[in-house]
This record gives structure tokens, C-alpha cells and sequence, in this order.
């Protein structure tokens, strides 16, 4: 068989553990997942309602349009309904803009280290991707604008940046498209930015309307509103941009139970509330927790930060795992001393702070 060398090259993107697994594996009865970033209050209430009304209609296709969803995001976010696309998360979206936008012999620039689906996006294309290392865990625009060149036509921005949880500001922002290309592709994923506080922050869509370098906002609701197993999430785009992305998309890529959910946690301002209430709160509660073992953390302005360890990351990995505790290892991201780890509810992220205090002193 021949297969391409562009698709060899392809490293898997490894996901959280599944809290199925480490039961089955390991036998723990009730693991506590701090890996993948997830809203640990469970769903949108408001959304699991519409989606138990929405089973019965299941029979039928989907809007392949999305109308309804899209217009509430259009009124939400005061944007038109035609600068709008739908995905099945936005994982969809940053492959809709690699297929729309990129072909043999272009680049494309990303930062190192950042969410790993921009990279597998372009290399499944077989186009090239330009790394660009974080300046002291911020994305660095300046020596991203210095990576462009002819055949650049996208560049991910992500804001703020997982895993470091850093954000970029608008002025930053602002000169930083004021030094690139106008034709080049410049994507704003936005996937923690309801948790952001920083009014420093740009907003992505604030920016669609300029004619080049082209905007486009990625957001999900994977996040925030607590439905990461429905797969749904937008982008927001000039109108011209937004119609290449549906040139490339599947019909029917959004799932009818999808939409309605995601639809119905649109409007769920109670549940959204208690999220970043819970986020901002459990964050300064584990800050304390992890200054308290003598360990230094990167300050993050989402839903999950870095614990930097003094050994390596792996072996405190694999005891938490033993001890039934899912977190995150950033050695696949070239952190080798770094630990991921994703804000829970209180007592999840008690029993966290117990358990990495019984590992450090298992490791003395
Ligand atoms: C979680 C996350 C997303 C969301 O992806 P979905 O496909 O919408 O679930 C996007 N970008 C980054 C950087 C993320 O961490």
C-alpha cells in the first residue's frame, strides 16, 4: 500500500483519559477527571431539557442550515447570520479553514506550544506548519508576523492559549495585523474566552468586519456551557470567508440534539453564571493549594492552568492516575516538568491538592 508520506508523519492527538477507562483498567470506582478541561458542573440544565424533547425527532435530518442556532448566536453576538458556520466542535472549523484555504505548497504558522489539531489539520492536507515557541508561556505574535511569508495563508492565534492559559491584548493584536499580509487567514480560536477577566483581552469578533487580514473567531460550547460530548461549536467571519467554509463543510455536520441543546444553553444565564463563578473562585482556591506544597503555577485566565513539578511530569502523571485522579501531562507538548490541570468542583479539587501532596512526598 502506498500510503502518503505527509499522512505518516501524522503524530495522534492523545486525549484526556476517559474516566471508563482508568475504571476499567485500573478498577478505581470513581475516578475524578481534571484532564480535558471540561465544565465540571455537568451539562446545561436548560440544554439537557430541549435535547429529551428533541429525541423523538431524531428520525429526521437535521437543519443543515442550523437556522434557528445560528440566529440566536447572531443575536447573542451581534453579528450577521450569514458571517456564521456551524461545527461538529470546533475542531470542524479549524479543518473547514485548512481544507478552504490551503493547498500544496503553502504554510501554515502556529505556536508551540498550543492546541495540537492546528498542526494535524494541515499536515493531513500535507501542507507545511511553521512552529513558533511562546515567549516566557505567551504566544508570541512578533516572531510569528517574522515567520510569514508568500505562501502563508493561515495562522492560529489561540486566545487564550491552552495549555498555558495566557492571553495576547488587543494592542498586541493590532499590531500584529497591521505587519502581516491582508490575504492571510488570521484564526482567533476563542474557546475559553468567556472565563477571561483581562479587559485587555480583543474580542475576535470585533474584527470581521476589517477587510484583511481576514478574521475568523472560533468559539464552542464545549466549554463554557458544559456540552463537549454534543460536538458543537462556531466560527464568525466576514461574509466572503464564511461562505468558503460551507463550500467545504458537510450537510448535516451538526447533530440534530446538538443543535437544540446547544440552542437552549444559549439562553441558560443561570448555569453560564455559576460556571465562571465556580472557575474564578476554585481557581484562587488551587492556586493556594498548589503555593502551599512549595510549587509555582502559571497564572492563567481560563478554565485550567500549568503546575510546574521539580521532577518529571510523567511519573507524578501515572501516580495520580493510580490514585484516581486524571490530570494532564505536558511532556506531549515539550513541557516536560508540567502539569496540566483543569479547574473541578471543590472537592474534586481537594482530594487533587491531597493527592499530588501525597505523591511529592512519596518522591522525596
Ligand atoms: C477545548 C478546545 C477547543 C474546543 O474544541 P471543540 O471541538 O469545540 O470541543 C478548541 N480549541 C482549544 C484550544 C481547546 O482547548
Amino acid at each position: 500500500m502506498q500510503i502518503p508520506e505527509h499522512i505518516k508523519k501524522i503524530t495522534p492527538y492523545t486525549p484526556g483519559k476517559p474516566i471508563e477507562e482508568l475504571k476499567r483498567e485500573l478498577g478505581i470506582p470513581e475516578p475524578i477527571k481534571l484532564a480535558s478541561n471540561e465544565n465540571p458542573l455537568g451539562p446545561s440544565p436548560r440544554a439537557v431539557e430541549a435535547i429529551r424533547v428533541a429525541l423523538n425527532t431524531v428520525n429526521r435530518y437535521p437543519d443543515g442550515n442550523g437556522y434557528y442556532l445560528r440566529k440566536k448566536i447572531s443575536e447573542k453576538m451581534r453579528v450577521p447570520f450569514e458571517c456564521i458556520v456551524l461545527g461538529n466542535g470546533s475542531n470542524e472549523i479549524i479543518e473547514m479553514i485548512t481544507k478552504a484555504f490551503t493547498q500544496d505548497g503553502d504554510n501554515v504558522i502556529v505556536s508551540q506550544p498550543s492546541f495540537l489539531i492546528y498542526k494535524i489539520a494541515a499536515q493531513t492536507l500535507g501542507v507545511e506548519v511553521r512552529p513558533v515557541p511562546l515567549n516566557d508561556f505567551r504566544v508570541d505574535l512578533d516572531s510569528m508576523a517574522s515567520k510569514v511569508d508568500d505562501m502563508t495563508k493561515v495562522i492560529f492565534v489561540n486566545n487564550p492559549n491552552n495549555p498555558t492559559g495566557t492571553i495576547i491584548s488587543s494592542d498586541d493584536l493590532e499590531r500584529f495585523l497591521g505587519s502581516i499580509p491582508r490575504d492571510v487567514i488570521v484564526v482567533l480560536d476563542e474557546a475559553y474566552i468567556e472565563f477571561v477577566t483581562d479587559d485587555a483581552c480583543p474580542q475576535g469578533i470585533d474584527y470581521i468586519n476589517q477587510r484583511g487580514p481576514w478574521i475568523v473567531s472560533m468559539r464552542t460550547f464545549s466549554k463554557a456551557y458544559g456540552l463537549a460530548g454534543l460536538r458543537v461549536g462556531y466560527g464568525v467571519s466576514a461574509a466572503n470567508i464564511t461562505d468558503l467554509l460551507n463550500r467545504v463543510r458537510q450537510p448535516f455536520n451538526v447533530n440534530l440534539l446538538a443543535q437544540v441543546g446547544a440552542l437552549a444553553a444559549l439562553d441558560d444565564d443561570d448555569f453560564f453564571t455559576k460556571t465562571r463563578n465556580l472557575v474564578w473562585e476554585q481557581r484562587e482556591v488551587l492556586y493556594k493549594g498548589v503555593e502551599r506544597l512549595g510549587l509555582s503555577y502559571i497564572p492563567s485566565e481560563t478554565n485550567f492552568f500549568l503546575i510546574k513539578l521539580p521532577i518529571p511530569v510523567r511519573i507524578v502523571y501515572e501516580k495520580l492516575l493510580r490514585k484516581g485522579v486524571i490530570t494532564r501531562a505536558m511532556d506531549s507538548y515539550g513541557l516536560d516538568n508540567y502539569l496540566r490541570i483543569s479547574i473541578g468542583l471543590p472537592e474534586e479539587n481537594r482530594i487533587f491538592i491531597e493527592k499530588l501532596s501525597e505523591v511529592l512526598r512519596e518522591m522525596e
